[in-house]
């Protein structure tokens, strides 16, 4: 269980990035996560008046204040209308309603956990996070780019008309998966990511106008795969095991996609 010195409710974001500055103080999101540490804060830095919590949607994106919950992009109906709702799928093995209904997207995406199911989606699609000092910057480098006291203001996913699939190994349903595969194809572009490797997620981008109903050429897209993307073991499994999962998943991810099938989860 963390400690809190002093609690301060932020009255805009050049309060809290000044404040974040400093080692002692953190940045609050929905502290599901943080509540499992045993940090000593100094100043908790809340976000919740910044009006950081909506979902905003154009012609052309969709903005997610990083205060919306994982229970918020879950039951979105127009973010779940694209990308054959690949985000509620991402998130509905986590927990339970009750911890998504505590859980943030900002806290979520900043911390970059290797285990992360929602990182392993978005990052399929034309996903960006907008950063309070270092702007916005697309999701494929922010997963690279090493923890520092920025503040994740929102996260920002273009509109096209890709299509998704998303599939996790797990031992039990609500369980950290074991291996989570998002593959999306948009104008002959094939994303394919694996996360829970159980390093970060990694994005292969496949940029060939395959015909995929021949097997074979899936074939050639699970050997470019192999040679690009490892795998680690911990004690949910071998990385070798992870291997083999990869290849059903990835495989499995295409079918449905050129099938507009669905193989569950
Ligand atoms: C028991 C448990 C099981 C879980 N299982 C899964 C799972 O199976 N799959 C999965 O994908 N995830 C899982 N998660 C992770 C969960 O989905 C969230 O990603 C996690 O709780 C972080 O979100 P939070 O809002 O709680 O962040 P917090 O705990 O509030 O914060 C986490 C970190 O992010 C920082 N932070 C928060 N918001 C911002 C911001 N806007 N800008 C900058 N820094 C910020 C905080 O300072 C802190 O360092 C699990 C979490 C728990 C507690």
């Amino acid at each position: 269980m963390f400690t809190i010195d002093n609690y301060v409710m932020a009255e805009n974001l050049e309060e809290a990035y000044s404040l974040n500055q400093n080692r002692r103080n953190v940045i609050l999101g929905g502290t599901m996560w943080l509540r499992l540490g045993r940090k000593k804060i100094g100043k908790a830095i809340d976000l919740s008046s910044l009006g950081l919590n909506n979902i905003e949607e154009d012609d052309e994106k969709f903005t997610i204040g990083c205060m919306c919950t994982l229970r918020n992009i879950e039951t979105n109906k127009s973010l779940n209308k694209y990308f054959n709702g690949i985000i509620a799928k991402s998130v509905n093995n986590i927990v339970g309603v009750q911890l998504r209904n505590g859980a943030t997207i900002g806290g979520t995406l900043f911390s970059r956990f290797g285990f992360s199911d929602v990182l392993t989606a978005l990052l399929s699609l034309d996903t960006y996070v907008n950063l309070y000092k270092g702007g916005i910057v697309p999701l494929s480098d922010f997963v690279n780019m090493p923890l520092d006291n920025d503040i994740l203001i929102n996260v920002i996913i273009k509109k096209d008309s890709r299509r998704a699939s998303y599939l996790t190994h797990r031992k039990s349903s609500s369980d950290l998966p074991v291996l989570a595969c998002a593959v999306s194809n948009y104008d002959g572009e094939w994303n394919v990511v694996l996360g829970a490797r159980p390093m970060k997620a990694k994005l292969i981008n496949i940029k060939k106008n395959y015909n995929l109903t021949k097997d074979d050429v899936v074939e050639e897209m699970l050997e470019i795969i192999k040679q690009n993307i490892g795998f680690g073991s911990n004690y949910r499994g071998s990385g070798k095991y992870r291997q083999i999962l990869a290849e059903v998943l990835v495989r499995r991810n295409i079918d449905e996609i050129i099938s507009g099938g669905n193989h569950g989860n």
